[in-house]
C-alpha cells in the first residue's frame, strides 16, 4: 500500500513541539497556487491606486508650500487654500519649474547612472522569482555613495560648490523629480508590454490603473545587469538622502549662524540608515521591494520623487525652523533611535544568515530553530527554504518593522510637537509597514501553505508581543 501523502500525515499528528520543528519537512502548499503579486484587481484596489497616483504628488507639493509659506503649519495652509479657493491658491503658491534645477537633476541622474554602470562591485544574487528566475546584480552602491559624498565635500571645501545648493533649489527640484517619476512609471508600463525582460514574471491584473500603480514587470532591465529597481531604489533617491541632509544643515547654518543639535541627530540617524543600506546592499536584494514588488508607479515614482522629499522632511523643517533639544531630550531620542536601529539590523541579519548558511549558524548563542519548508515556482520546480522560529523571528513575525518604526519615531521626535508636518515620515512608515504585514503574510501563506500556518501558530504576534 502506498504511504499517505505527507500533508495528510501532518494533519493526523498533534502540533509539533518546539524541539521537533527543526527536523520537520512538509509538502509544498497544495493545491499549488502562484504566490506572486495578485492577478486580479478589485474595483476598490483600482480606485485606491488612482487616488494614490493623484494624491501623493499633491501631498509632497503641499508639504513644500506649507514649509515655504506657512511656517510649517498644515492647518494654516489648508485654511488659506479653503478661503482663497483652489485655483487662486494654486496660482499663487504652486512651485515653478526652473531650467537650472531641471538641468541639475538630469545631470544628477546621468552621474549616478554612470557610477552604477562603471564602478566595480561584487556580483550578488537575488531571490528566486515566482516564475523561477534567479537574477544577478552588481552591488557597488557603497562605492557610489562614497564617491558622491567625497566629491561633494571636496567641491564645497574648495569653494566650487555651495553646500546649501539643493536646499536653495528645492522648488525646481520638486517639479523635476515629479516629472521624471511619472516618465519612469510610464516607460516601465510601455516596456512591460513591448519589451519585457522576463515575460514569465509579468503580472496583469485586468485593470490598467492598478497595473500602472503596482507595475507589471517584476525586474525590468536593460541588458543583463542594468536593473531598473536596484538603480532607482538605491541610487538617485537613497544616495541623495544624505546629500539633502547635508544641504539643509548648511542652509540652517547660513540662515542662523549655527547648527542645532536636533538637525545633527537627524543627520546621524539618516546616515546610519543609508550607510547600513549600502553596506548590506546584498541583503536588500532579498527584501520585498526587490523580490516581490513589481515595477510601476509605486516603486518608480516612489523612489525618485517620494523618497527624497518625504524621507527628508525633518531636515527641511529644521533647516528653516531650528529646534534646540535639552540634554535629556537628546539622550532620550538618541537611545530610542539607536535601539531601534540595533533591533532592525539584528532581526534583518538573523533572517539572512540562517538562510545563507542553511541553518548552520547560531542565533543568540544557540542553534537556530526553523521550519524547513518547500514551495513551488510557476515553472513547476520545487525549492526549499527556511522559516526561522528563534531569535527575533521567534519573538514576533515582523520585529524588524518594529525597529524601523522606533527609528522613524525618533527621527521625527527631534522636530518637537509644534507641528504635524515633520511627523509625516513616521505616519507614512506606520501605514506602509502595517499594510505590508498583511499583504506579505497573505503571500507567504500562499507560498508556504501549512508551513506558514505552523510558523504563525509557533509565533503568534505580528509586531509587538501582547499588543499586535
Ligand atoms: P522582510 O525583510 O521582513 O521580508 C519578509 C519576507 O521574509 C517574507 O516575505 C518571507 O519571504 C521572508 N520571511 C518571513 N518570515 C520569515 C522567517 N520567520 N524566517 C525567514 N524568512 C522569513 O520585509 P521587507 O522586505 O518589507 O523589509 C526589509 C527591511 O526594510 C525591514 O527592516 C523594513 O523595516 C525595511 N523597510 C523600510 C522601508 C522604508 O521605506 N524605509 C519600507 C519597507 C521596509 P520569502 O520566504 O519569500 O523569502
Amino acid at each position: 500500500m502506498a504511504p499517505p501523502p505527507l500533508t495528510e500525515l501532518i494533519s493526523m499528528e498533534p502540533p509539533p513541539s518546539t524541539s521537533q520543528i527543526q527536523q520537520q519537512e512538509t509538502d509544498v502548499a497544495e493545491p499549488f497556487s502562484s504566490w506572486g503579486r495578485k492577478t486580479e484587481a478589485t474595483w476598490f484596489a483600482a480606485a485606491a491606486s488612482l487616488a494614490l497616483v493623484l494624491i501623493c504628488p499633491v501631498w509632497i507639493v503641499g508639504n513644500w508650500i506649507t514649509l515655504e509659506y506657512f511656517d510649517g503649519s498644515l492647518s494654516s495652509m489648508v485654511s488659506t487654500a479653503y478661503s482663497d479657493g483652489i485655483s487662486s491658491f494654486t496660482y499663487q503658491y504652486a512651485p515653478r519649474p526652473s531650467m537650472k534645477s531641471s538641468f541639475g537633476y538630469a545631470s544628477w541622474l546621468a552621474f549616478q547612472a554612470a557610477l552604477y554602470s562603471l564602478l566595480p562591485g561584487p556580483i550578488s544574487t537575488g531571490q528566486l522569482t515566482p516564475a523561477g528566475n534567479l537574477l544577478k546584480y552588481k552591488t557597488n552602491g557603497l562605492l557610489a555613495w562614497m564617491v558622491t559624498h567625497i566629491l561633494t565635500v571636496v567641491a564645497a571645501m574648495s569653494g566650487v560648490l555651495d553646500l546649501a545648493l539643493i536646499a536653495k533649489h528645492w522648488e525646481g527640484l520638486l517639479i523635476a523629480v515629479n516629472v521624471y517619476g511619472f516618465l519612469l512609471a510610464g516607460f516601465a508600463q510601455i516596456k512591460a508590454h513591448v519589451a519585457p525582460t522576463h515575460p514569465d514574471d509579468r503580472k496583469f491584473s485586468g485593470s490598467m490603473i492598478f497595473d500602472f500603480f503596482a507595475g507589471i514587470e517584476l525586474n525590468p532591465r536593460f541588458g543583463e545587469l542594468w536593473d531598473f529597481k536596484l538603480f532607482h531604489n538605491g541610487r538617485p533617491g537613497i544616495v541623495a538622502w544624505t546629500l539633502i541632509d547635508l544641504s539643509w544643515t548648511a542652509f540652517q547654518y547660513q540662515s542662523y549662524g549655527y547648527v542645532s543639535n536636533s538637525i545633527l541627530i537627524v543627520d546621524l540617524f539618516h546616515t546610519i540608515y543609508v550607510v547600513d543600506f549600502f553596506i548590506n546592499e546584498d541583503w536588500y536584494l532579498r527584501t520585498i521591494d526587490m523580490s516581490h514588488d513589481h515595477y510601476g508607479y509605486y516603486l518608480g515614482w516612489g523612489s525618485v520623487a517620494f523618497l527624497p522629499t518625504i524621507y527628508t522632511l525633518q531636515v527641511q523643517y529644521l533647516g528653516r525652523y531650528p529646534v534646540d533639544l535639552t540634554f535629556n531630550q537628546a539622550i532620550g531620542v538618541l537611545s530610542l533611535g539607536l535601539g531601534g536601529y540595533a533591533l532592525f539590523r539584528s532581526a534583518n541579519h538573523q533572517k539572512d544568515v540562517v538562510r545563507s548558511t542553511n541553518g548552520q549558524c547560531t542565533i543568540w548563542g544557540a542553534k537556530p530553530r526553523y521550519i524547513r519548508c518547500r514551495y513551488r515556482t510557476d515553472d513547476g520546480r520545487t525549492h526549499e527554504s527556511l522559516l526561522l522560529c528563534s531569535g527575533w523571528w521567534g519573538w514576533s513575525r515582523h520585529a524588524n518593522y518594529l525597529g524601523d518604526l522606533m527609528q522613524a519615531f525618533s527621527m521625527c521626535a527631534v522636530c518637537g510637537f509644534d507641528h504635524l508636518l515633520p511627523w509625516s515620515y513616521f505616519f507614512f512608515m506606520a501605514v506602509i509597514l502595517l499594510h505590508r504585514i498583511l499583504r506579505d503574510e497573505e503571500r507567504c501563506s500562499k507560498k508556504y501553505g501549512k508551513n506558514w500556518e505552523q510558523y504563525c501558530s509557533q509565533v503568534s504576534w505580528r509586531l509587538l508581543p501582547t499588543i499586535y
